[in-house]
């Protein structure tokens, strides 16, 4: 392995690899990403794969502008990686339903779709029944309405970090797997190198994208990151012909999705159908710290939450083939933590993506490379600065 490199990028996640991307993009190809295992092996390769584009995560507060420029990037980038790569990621803006279950959760969601318009994302709207029901035929027939969203999509994750590594190694950025961050050598207030078992790499900027693990690589300099693993259990149909064309949200998801310590399999509905015809249910989430097993539980409510929305997983004794678990990046406030570390000259943070990684991915990516080549992002990221939390 080299002795030195411009930048030391740790974690291929997501998170890590589009900040390689765009450094590569942007001419700056003295780069090294060190991987503890493979690339996307953790919550970057095995999500719920919907790329929102404006998720209604962002909030509402000024930060939620520079949310919705990063997601409305990755996915314009997500489609042209698709069209452009010569691989078939999977990528189908297909739009996406946030279901209102009642009229009072309908009317709820006027002030947030206002807010959005005036933010310039005019193409969000809510939908009436007949609509609904035109788009989705096999839905729940009691549903009131729902916001549609064009402009979302999905991609097949695990695809996508493969073809990224190949594109990455391609443009001459080297990526280690299997070779930790053990370590973090400071100098006079400035990073100096980062040691592996495999050796010692000198660099200019080392950046922590390490997901959950963000918070020890943080020690490694004596800082202190709010980064909690929140596990996310999913669970996989058999392939079918399709009975929903949409990545559907409960309303309700929103609003009782508990971040901070609860259970949510009963409320908090989430699907996306994939192109193979399988549909990810999105269900039991909890704080465990990284235990990432499956729990039974989680095989009963989710099918049985799911069917509420969708009757035919009951009626047509849809199986589920398979369940996965990984770690959302939970943060106190739910916001991400991007950008440059006072007090320590050349160390970067990028992570705390919570349950909007794939969605703002690229974006964010694009922010933390322009940020170490220009000093500046073109987004403005000062509200995810790791400072508000002092
Ligand atoms: C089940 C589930 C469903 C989700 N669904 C969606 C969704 O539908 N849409 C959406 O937008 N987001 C979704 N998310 C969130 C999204 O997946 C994450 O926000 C995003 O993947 C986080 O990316 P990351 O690069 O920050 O972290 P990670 O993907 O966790 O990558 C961090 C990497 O760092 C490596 N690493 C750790 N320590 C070290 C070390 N010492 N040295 C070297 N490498 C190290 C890890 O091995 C890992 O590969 C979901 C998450 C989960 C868990």
């Amino acid at each position: 392995m080299e002795k030195e490199a411009e930048v030391v990028i740790i974690g291929a996640g997501i998170a890590g690899l589009t900040t390689a991307y765009y450094l590569a993009q942007l001419g700056k190809k003295d780069v090294v990403v060190l991987e503890k295992r493979e690339i996307g092996c953790m919550a970057s390769g095995t999500n719920a794969a919907l790329v929102s584009a404006v998720s209604p995560a962002y909030g509402t507060g000024p930060e939620s502008d520079s949310m919705i420029k990063m997601g409305l990037f990755a996915n314009d980038e997500y489609e042209r990686f698709h069209n452009q790569w010569g691989y078939d990621l999977e990528f189908e803006r297909c739009g996406s339903l946030v279901l209102t279950e009642t009229e009072e959760l309908f009317e709820k969601r006027k002030s947030y779709v206002d807010l959005r318009h005036k933010q310039g994302v005019t193409s969000i709207r809510l939908i009436h029944r007949d609509e609904l029901f035109e788009l989705e035929p096999n839905l729940a027939p009691d549903l009131y309405g729902a916001e549609f969203r064009p402009f979302a999509g999905h991609i097949m994750v695990m695809y996508f970090m493969c073809a990224l590594g190949d594109k990455l190694r391609e443009s001459g950025i080297r990526i280690y797997e299997y070779t930790p961050a053990i370590a973090i050598k400071t100098e006079g207030g400035r990073v100096k190198s980062v040691v592996t078992p495999q050796g010692e790499i000198k660099a200019k900027y080392v950046v922590n994208a390490a997901g959950i693990a963000a918070p020890s690589i943080g020690e490694m300099v004596g800082i202190k990151i709010p980064i909690d693993p929140n596990r996310e259990q999913m669970l996989v149909t058999e392939e079918m012909p399709r009975i929903i064309s949409h990545p559907l949200l409960s309303a309700s998801y929103f609003t009782d999705l508990d971040r901070t310590g609860g259970v949510n399999e009963t409320k908090a509905f989430a699907c996306n159908p994939q192109k193979k015809g399988n549909i990810l249910l999105v269900g039991v989430n909890d704080f465990v710290g990284e235990d990432r097993r499956i729990s039974l539980r989680a095989f009963y409510a989710v099918p049985e939450l799911a069917s509420r929305y969708i009757p035919m997983l009951k009626t047509q004794n849809v199986h589920i083939i398979r369940g996965y678990a990984n770690f959302y990046v939970h943060t106190p406030d739910s916001m991400p933590i991007m950008g440059k570390v006072d007090g320590l000259e050349g160390f970067i943070i990028v992570g705390g993506l919570c349950d909007i990684g794939m969605t703002l991915g690229a974006g964010v990516g694009k922010c933390i490379a322009e940020l170490i080549y220009y000093g500046e992002s073109s987004i403005p990221i000062q509200y995810f600065s790791l400072s508000r939390f002092n």
